[in-house]
C-alpha cells in the first residue's frame, strides 16, 4: 500500500502542483485521525525521504528532482543539502493555494450567523466553489482515484470542526437547530432551520370552528375560530415564524370533535428555540380558547406527518336525526339491523361538489345504535370506516348516497347535529 500511495502521489505531483490539503484529500479515506493537510504533508515528507535515499545511493541525480521539488517543500530542503536551489513552490492547481483562507472565511461567516441566531447545535452546508470542484473532478478522473474526498465535504467538516473547537458550539447531525449554508461562489450564507414537529390530539368542543382559517376572497374570516389559530401560541414560545396544523382527516366545520379526540401534528416553522418544553406549549395552546383542547405527546420526525394524514381507521359518530314523518321503535330497530356491515355507495356530496370532483366511493357502515327522543327525533351512534360522509348517509343526498336512512326509514331524514366521538389511531 505504501508503494501505491507514494507512486500515485509522485505521478500526481509530476503533473500538478498541489498544496498539502488538496494532495491529502486525494487519499482522504486512507489513514485515520488525520486531517487532509497532515495527510498531504506526511505523503510529501515520505516522498522526500524516499528520494533522499535514492540521492544518497546515487540512483537519481539532484538535477532530475528540481521540477518535483517545486511542488514538494520537504524535497526542496533535501536538495539544498546537495547545493541545488529550487525556485518558489508553485500555487496549487486545484485551489490556487487559497483553501486555508477559504476555510477561515467560512468559519467567520458561519460564526456570525450562529451568533445572530443565538443557537448552539448546528450543521454546516457548503456550495463548493465551481472552479475548484471542476479541477478536482478532472484530476480524479485523469488518475482514476478511488480514495478521495470532495472539497465540499472537506470544507463542511473543517469549518464545523473549527467552530466547535474554538467557540464551543456543537455539531449535531441528528437534530441541529440550524444548518448554515455557505456559498463559496457568491460568498454569502443562508440558514435552514428544520421545523419542530409535535404529535398530539385535539378536541373541538364547539361548532363553527375550522381546522385552518377559512379566508374569504375579501380577506374576512368565514368562521371566527380555527384550530391553527391556537397553535400560533406554540410559534411564539419556540420563536418560530408560524405554526401549521396537520390533521388525521377532518370533520366538518359544524361538527364537534369529542371523545377520543383526533390526532394531529403541530409544525412550528423555523423555530429558533427547539428545546422548548412540550408542557409549556400545551398549556399555552389550551389557554387560547375554551372551545378547543389539546394534548401533546412527543416530538416526531417529518415522515410521521404523512402517516398521520393518511391514517384511515374507523370512526364513531353521534348524529341527531330528524324525520319528516314520525318513525316507530320498530323502524329504528330495522335501521340498526340493516346497517350492520353494510357497504354504502356515495357520489361526492352536492355540498362539496364545487371543491371536489365527482366520484363514487364505497365505505362500510360497521354498526349503528339508535335512541328515540320523540317520534320525529332520534339519536344515532354510527361506527363506520373513515371517509364516509355521515350527513349524506342520513339524508341520501337526493339519491347520490345509497342506501341511506331516508331510504330505509321510508321518510325524509336529516342530520341536524353531528359529533365525532372516536377516531381510531393508526400511528
Ligand atoms: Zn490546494
Amino acid at each position: 500500500m505504501m508503494e501505491f500511495v507514494l507512486n500515485v502521489a509522485m505521478e500526481l505531483l509530476r503533473k500538478y502542483p498541489l498544496c498539502d490539503r488538496c494532495l491529502g484529500r486525494f487519499f482522504a479515506q486512507l489513514g485515520r485521525g488525520l486531517d487532509n493537510a497532515e495527510r498531504g504533508r506526511a505523503i510529501k515528507v515520505c516522498l522526500a525521504m524516499e528520494l533522499h535515499r535514492k540521492l544518497l545511493e546515487k540512483s537519481v541525480s539532484p538535477r532530475d528532482l528540481v521540477e518535483i521539488a517545486k511542488r514538494c517543500e520537504p524535497l526542496k530542503e533535501v536538495l539544498k543539502v546537495f547545493g541545488v536551489q529550487v525556485p518558489e513552490v508553485e500555487p496549487c492547481y486545484v485551489c490556487g493555494s487559497k483553501i486555508e483562507e477559504m476555510i477561515e472565511k467560512g468559519v467567520d461567516m458561519v460564526l456570525e450567523e450562529l451568533r445572530r441566531l443565538g443557537i448552539k447545535r448546528f450543521l454546516v452546508g457548503v456550495v463548493p466553489p465551481r472552479d475548484i470542484d471542476e479541477r478536482e473532478r478532472e484530476v480524479v478522473k485523469a488518475f482514476g482515484l478511488g480514495y478521495w474526498e470532495s472539497v465540499r465535504s472537506e470544507l463542511k467538516r473543517e469549518i464545523g470542526k473549527r467552530i466547535k473547537e474554538r467557540y464551543g458550539y456543537v455539531t449535531d447531525f441528528e437534530d441541529p437547530e440550524a444548518t448554515v449554508i455557505v456559498d463559496f461562489n457568491e460568498w454569502r450564507t443562508w440558514v435552514e432551520i428544520p421545523s419542530l414537529l409535535v404529535l398530539g390530539t385535539y378536541w373541538k368542543l364547539g361548532r363553527r370552528i375550522s381546522q385552518v382559517p377559512w379566508v374569504e376572497k375579501d380577506g374576512s374570516r368565514r368562521y371566527p375560530l380555527a384550530i391553527e389559530d391556537a397553535l400560533q401560541e406554540a410559534a411564539k414560545i419556540a420563536r418560530g415564524e408560524r405554526s401549521v396544523f396537520h390533521g388525521a382527516g377532518r370533520e366538518d366545520v359544524d361538527v364537534r370533535m369529542l371523545g377520543s379526540g383526533r390526532p394531529f401534528v403541530l409544525e412550528v416553522c423555523k423555530p429558533l428555540n427547539r428545546n422548548v418544553d412540550l408542557q409549556t406549549i400545551e398549556e399555552a395552546i389550551n389557554k387560547f380558547s375554551p372551545w378547543l383542547a389539546f394534548e401533546l405527546e412527543m416530538k416526531v420526525k417529518r415522515e410521521v406527518v404523512s402517516n398521520v394524514k393518511a391514517s384511515r381507521g374507523y370512526k364513531i359518530y353521534r348524529a341527531l336525526v330528524a324525520t319528516r314523518d314520525p318513525v316507530k321503535k320498530e323502524d329504528l330497530q330495522k335501521l340498526e339491523e340493516f346497517f350492520s356491515n353494510r357497504v354504502v355507495e356515495q357520489w361526492t356530496p352536492r355540498r362539496v361538489l364545487g371543491r371536489k370532483r365527482d366520484m363514487l366511493r364505497r365505505r362500510k357502515v360497521i354498526s349503528i345504535k339508535t335512541l328515540q327522543i320523540n317520534g320525529f327525533l332520534f339519536e344515532s351512534l354510527i361506527k363506520a370506516e373513515g371517509g364516509l360522509y355521515i350527513k349524506e348517509l342520513v339524508s341520501g343526498d337526493e339519491g347520490r348516497t345509497r342506501p341511506s336512512f331516508t331510504e330505509v326509514l321510508g321518510t325524509e331524514a336529516a342530520c341536524v347535529e353531528l359529533d365525532v366521538l372516536y377516531v381510531q389511531k393508526q400511528i
